[in-house]
């Protein structure tokens, strides 16, 4: 079993990070396979060193262990550009030129009703679908109606919910509910679907442990896999870590910081206690 957890730089890592981690650790361990480590810091406008080198030092206090050299996104990009080629080549992409608010606009016309939210938020109403725009500056967004066309039936393994269950995405939910995603936003050669896409594939991750909030994003996943002849992993979608209220732990929530629980003199094991894992093996 190859498993990886792939923080992005972008802010302290709190608890819920620490339980994603020490889990995709803890499987990988029990069954004498290898955990992996990735930065995600594809968005070089948010990503900070300093942030990154908090990733490693958080993650050795709390006793996890990776290969080294860890593989970094913002490296990689000619990697991404080719696996983009790739579905250009197959006619399944096409650039758009829309901003934030053409969208918003666009889908919340009086004929359109209330705006569809998907993964990425207001499901594009398509409006360069069909205009074959060339700037190669524009972002590159997928034709979801041909991808799906492409890959016909496809699934994917879940085992986070307690038991094995296949999943199959319905053709239908992904053309109303997710439509044509970004595959490559501007000046970023890339998106966070494309590139971890990729990447869970060039470094055999046999399964991906993360958060239920990320399983919403897993259909798009494996559709990028199908076409692209990759492999597709188990997929463990583990449960969100709350706070006191119940809200689900952000970045922001710095008070829940790993880095201050730790000047506050607590240990390891009081983190997995916390987070309702066991002790390490
Ligand atoms: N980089 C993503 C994040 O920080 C996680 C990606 C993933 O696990 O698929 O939320």
């Amino acid at each position: 079993m190859i498993t990886r957890f792939a923080p992005s730089p972008t802010g302290p890592l709190h608890l819920g990070h620490a339980y994603s981690a020490m889990l995709a650790h803890d499987l990988a361990r029990a069954t004498g396979g290898t955990f992996l480590l990735r930065i995600e810091d594809i968005d070089q406008s948010r990503a900070r060193p300093r942030w990154e080198a908090q990733i490693y030092d958080d993650l050795l206090w709390l006793g996890l262990d990776w290969p080294e050299p860890v593989l970094r996104q913002s490296e990689r990009i000619p990697v991404y550009e080719a696996a983009l080629a790739k579905l250009d080549a197959l006619g399944l992409t096409y650039r758009c030129a829309c901003s934030r608010r053409d969208i918003a606009e666009a889908a919340t016309a009086p004929q359109e009703g209330a705006p569809l939210m998907g993964p990425d938020g207001i499901v594009y109403p398509g409006t360069c679908k069909a205009a074959g725009l060339r700037d190669s500056s524009l972002p590159v967004r997928l034709h979801m109606d041909r991808a799906l066309d492409l890959a016909g039936a496809f699934s994917f393994h879940e085992s986070g919910h307690g038991f094995h269950t296949e999943i199959r995405p319905r053709p239908e939910d992904m053309l109303t509910g997710i439509g044509d995603v970004v595959l490559a936003r501007r000046e970023m050669g890339t998106s966070y679907h494309l590139s971890v896409t990729v990447d869970d594939a060039a470094q055999g991750v046999t399964h991906v442990v993360r958060g239920r909030d990320l399983a919403e994003a897993t259909p798009i996943h494996v559709l990028l896999q199908t076409v692209l002849g990759l492999p597709v992993p188990v997929y463990h979608h583990h449960r969100l870590i709350r706070d006191a209220e119940g809200k689900r732990l952000a970045k922001r929530d710095d008070a829940r910081a790993i880095a201050l629980y730790r000047d506050q003199g607590a240990r390891p094991e009081d983190i997995r206690r916390m987070v309702g894992l066991t002790p390490a093996q």
